[in-house]
């Protein structure tokens, strides 16, 4: 057994956007790796060149450094066990694949892809999972005619592990592919490359996505015909749709970026994706980085697949809004305010975040909930009874007139009227309220006047109080 602190790897192929089960699994091997005191190391498996798309490795870069995902070792991190991109590190595959060749281990196929196509073709036509047959393969050739290595599965050796995740988990030696290990481009597959590279960069606990666990088995004999020594696995269950079916942009599920970009805090978003099929046995739910760096444990990552509820990430993304300090939202909110703040001054944006921070879901909704603490409103909602404007809004401005605009003296003022006028008390505010702002619901009446201040309050009710006399 090691006993080195763990070292573990996220290993993405950089062939899209970092959706939220790639953000997941890195997530885990991060709070793993920092929870143990171990070494989290990032390596892009770029072997797919058709399918590699040129932006995507800097955007997963940027969205784990927004995340405050850091890695030990990697691209843009260095390290001593790189390069950290495969298609750095191709004279490795081959050497390996050379050494396996000589054993016996690995043998050369010249077989023309046409016609492995039709051996696919016939097992699918009778219904037959296909599995390449050795006997029926082009083995002999010369070596300078274009061919692929295959690793010849050891029929008799019946691959067992004990997946931290899902427990027990074997395989019968008589079930598996002979499977390419080097294309005829000299360039290495996924399923050789993969356990190459967590040999040679020394990892311990292999931590990814459940749709590897199937192809697992054929990596142990992999192991076994190098004479290497296995990591631990853990698979990880897949993150589903409410539907249960496979999570897509169709559920709201965003990219890293985008949900950065929307203003949703990276710690929210963290504490997010890690209960996301992990719990720490308790009823907690929302939870710092810091703490689930400190309760992390793989043993408590759920099997059955999580379910993605992006209304349960505004729950969490309010709470640690609501937890931040005035100075930190300010901070943070740069960049969200409507158009029309840009004038104002920063200590009124601060008295208007103090006013929402209890309502704000994400930043992105700061222009929705503040546009009218900058601009008059220009038309109202249909709550608004024109009637009772008319009666009511000359003597709430004689009621205001003198106020010092303090909340306690708009308050102790505006109670009087009502009883005064013997009204609703939620009748009256919601005519006041909608000529301030414009909307049904918005921040206390009180503290939304104090906001806007004596001229502004005014001029907003006059205008109003003027539609009124013309409607009637
Ligand atoms: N490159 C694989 C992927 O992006 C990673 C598999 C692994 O972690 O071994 O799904």
């Amino acid at each position: 057994m090691r006993e080195q602190a763990p070292r573990v790897r996220f290993a993405p192929s950089p062939t899209g956007y970092m959706h939220v089960g790639g953000l997941r699994t890195a997530l885990f091997n991060w709070l793993f790796a920092r929870n143990q005191g171990g070494v989290f190391i990032l390596r892009f498996e770029d072997t797919d060149q058709a399918r590699v798309i040129e932006d995507a490795a800097a955007s997963i870069m940027d969205s784990l450094q927004w995340l405050g995902l850091d890695w030990d070792e990697g691209p843009r991190a260095g390290g001593a066990h790189g390069p950290y991109w495969q298609s750095q590190r191709l004279e490795s595959y081959q050497k390996h694949a050379e050494t396996l060749l000589e054993q016996g281990r690995i043998y050369r196929d010249w077989t023309p892809p046409q016609d492995l196509e039709a051996m696919r073709k016939a097992a699918q036509k009778e219904k037959r999972p296909f599995k390449v047959d050795r006997s029926q393969l082009k083995t002999d050739g010369s070596p300078d005619e274009p061919h692929v290595l295959r690793f010849a599965i050891d029929q008799s050796h019946d691959p067992a592990w004990d997946d931290v995740v899902y427990g027990r988990q074997s395989r019968a030696g008589s079930e598996l592919d002979d499977f390419v290990c080097l294309k005829s481009d000299g360039w290495p597959t996924y399923n050789f490359a993969n356990v190459v590279d967590d040999h040679l960069m020394d990892i311990s606990h292999v931590l990814r996505g459940d749709e590897f666990l199937s192809s697992t088995p054929k990596f142990l004999q992999l192991y076994a015909a190098f004479g290497w020594q296995t990591p631990s696995f853990v698979h990880v269950p897949p993150v589903h749709g409410p539907d249960k079916t496979k999570l897509s942009k169709r559920h709201g599920a965003l990219g890293a970026l985008e949900y950065r970009d929307w203003g949703y805090l990276p710690g929210a978003l963290i504490n997010f994706l890690a209960t996301l099929g992990w719990n720490d046995g308790t009823t907690q739910e929302i939870f710092t980085p810091a703490e689930l760096i400190n309760r992390f444990s793989l043993e408590r990552i759920q099997k059955s697949p999580a379910v993605f509820d992006d209304g349960r990430l505004d729950w969490i993304n309010g709470h640690h809004l609501r937890a931040l300090t005035l100075d930190e939202l300010v901070r943070r909110a740069e960049g969200f305010w409507p158009q029309s703040a840009r004038e104002a001054s920063m200590d009124y944006k601060r008295q208007v975040l103090t006013l929402v921070q209890e309502r704000l879901k994400y930043l992105g909704e700061l222009p929705e909930l503040t546009w009218f603490f900058f601009t008059d409103p220009a038309e109202y909602p249909e709550q608004l009874d024109m009637d009772n404007a008319r009666q009511w809004l000359p003597r709430v401005l004689e009621t205001i007139e003198s106020s010092d605009f303090s909340e306690a003296d708009l308050e102790e003022r505006l109670r009087g009227l009502v009883a005064e006028l013997d009204v609703k008390t939620g009748e009256l505010f919601k005519v006041i309220r909608i000529s301030i702002t414009g909307q049904t619901a918005a921040p206390g009446l009180f503290e939304t006047m104090h906001a806007l201040g004596s001229e502004t309050t005014r001029r907003r009710l006059q205008t109003v109080l003027s539609r009124a006399r013309e409607v009637a």
